[in-house]
């Protein structure tokens, strides 16, 4: 027995907390001949897009190469936020008006989520509970103080600056050197949410097969014919909505999502009074590092989840959980010797110019790359996409048809992110030593 086997609870499991209430279904439903749209990938994304087309009175079918919602719909943080960071860089690439258009999506994704939960009247423990982003050194503090005011102004967030003599009313540590409070972010059981949109989406008359994988979608004169590890459908269109696991089944899109593992434990359950010390608004948190820790209280504000990027190598749960675990004790040194009861893992999207995207490719509509932020977002490109398909006249999103770029060195399989992420890793180390 090593040292870090102290750390785990003996009911300890690799699996995401999220699963011993509401787990992914199998759904080995055999596959229909013939539908008016095949979606693939059964995440907030594919299940939102499905939803939207069932109600129109199309016949749709959801295809999952795993078990419906085995990705990281049901793997996640549950951390909503509205107001992705749209890097400054892209207002000279995408202009002005479409720089805009960005910005205004991106808010837009987590009011449209706010309200998608309310119209379908979803309880998923969703709290507008806001987001405390602790700045990892003085410098990331001022960044913060100047990217405030454009948060405000811009994109219309309440923002709140907490420097560090006040930090003790956000959270329990002295890790950081002040931050800063979103209102506009919540956080929801990410498990319960899929769930309920899964079943919103079958009342609507939709279909799930889990366990077929696509492995082909070739043109044919009426549309398209959809090749499975189970059988082929004829479809008369396709929406491609795999994000993190994006592979074969669409060459393009998988040459253009750069996908990532994060790590996340889930302690066992604390105090009540530690809680309050820990986290006493209840917040969302964060912080201001380039390879960033992001955690929260479970829904019953009973425990910890605590994610990042534990490695950059294929690692383990049980090994990345050792990692996060100093990580998180880095933070609260309170929670030395507690033990952990869940670790898991799961893929994140991201892309070459850090935006997400959706679109057409080759007549196939796609939609993904949602930065490791996509609870509302995928939610969001899913429903956009599903507008554009009844009607394509629709008014169109913000993010649909960006120039998406790949590199020329890059097939899907990130070779390049250990040397990417260390360096990340140092920058981060170097600013809060320096206070840069
Ligand atoms: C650990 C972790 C923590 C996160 N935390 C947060 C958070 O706190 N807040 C937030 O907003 N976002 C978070 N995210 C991101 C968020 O979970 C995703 O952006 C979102 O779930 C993406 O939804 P999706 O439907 O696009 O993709 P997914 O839910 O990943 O679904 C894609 C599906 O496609 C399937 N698939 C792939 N290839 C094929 C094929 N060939 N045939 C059939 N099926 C296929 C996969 O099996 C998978 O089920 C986190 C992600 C991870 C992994």
């Amino acid at each position: 027995m090593s040292a870090s086997d102290n750390i785990f609870h003996p009911d300890f499991v690799v699996q995401p907390y999220w699963w011993d209430a509401n787990p992914p279904t199998e759904e080995r439903n055999p596959l229909p001949s013939k539908v008016d749209i095949v979606i693939v990938g059964s995440g907030y994304c594919g299940l939102a897009a499905g939803l939207e087309l069932a109600r129109s009175g199309l016949k749709v079918c959801v295809l999952d190469s795993g078990r419906i919602g085995e990705g990281a719909s049901t793997r996640n943080g549950g951390m909503v936020s509205g107001g992705l960071k749209v890097p400054e860089a892209m207002r000279s690439k995408l202009g002005a008006q479409r720089f805009n258009l960005v910005q205004r999506d991106s808010v837009a994704s987590f009011t449209h989520f706010e309200e998608f939960l309310k119209r379908e009247n979803f309880d998923i423990s969703y709290q507008r509970c806001g987001r405390f982003t602790g700045a990892h050194s003085r410098g990331a503090y001022r960044r913060q103080e100047r990217q405030a005011a454009d948060l405000v102004n811009k994109m219309g967030l309440t923002v709140t600056m907490v420097p560090e003599s006040r930090q003790h009313e956000e959270i329990g540590s002295d890790f950081y050197h002040g931050g800063m409070v979103v209102n506009e972010s919540g956080g929801i059981d990410p498990a319960r949410y899929h769930r309920l949109l899964r079943e919103a989406y079958q009342a609507a008359g939709g279909t799930l097969h889990g366990f077929a994988k696509v492995e082909n979608i070739a043109p044919t004169a009426g549309g398209f014919t959809v090749t499975t590890s189970r059988g082929t459908i004829a479809a008369t269109q396709v929406f491609v909505a795999t994000n993190g696991y994006s592979g074969s089944a669409m060459p393009y899109l998988q040459r253009r999502i750069i996908p990532i593992t994060s790590f996340v434990i889930t302690t066992e359950e604390l105090p009540p009074e530690l809680i309050l010390k820990l986290n006493p608004n209840k917040r969302m948190l964060v912080d201001t590092k380039r390879i960033l820790y992001w955690y929260r209280l479970t829904p019953d504000n009973r425990r910890i989840i605590f994610g990042g990027r534990a490695s950059f190598r294929d690692v383990n749960e049980r090994e990345s959980a050792g990692s996060l675990y100093q990580f998180m004790c880095g933070i609260w040194p309170q929670l030395q010797g507690i033990k952990l009861t869940h670790a898991w893992k799961g893929n994140v999207a991201f892309t070459f110019d850090h935006l997400p995207h959706m679109g057409v490719h080759e007549g196939v509509h796609y939609a993904g790359g949602c930065q490791g932020a996509g609870v509302a977002m995928a939610t969001y490109l899913g429903h956009q996409t599903a507008l554009k398909i009844i009607d394509p006249q629709s008014p169109r999103c913000g993010f649909d048809g960006l120039p998406f770029s790949s590199n020329p060195l890059y097939y899907g399989k990130p070779w390049f992110l250990p040397i990417v992420g260390n360096y990340y890793k140092a920058l981060d180390r170097l600013e809060q030593r320096t206070g840069w």
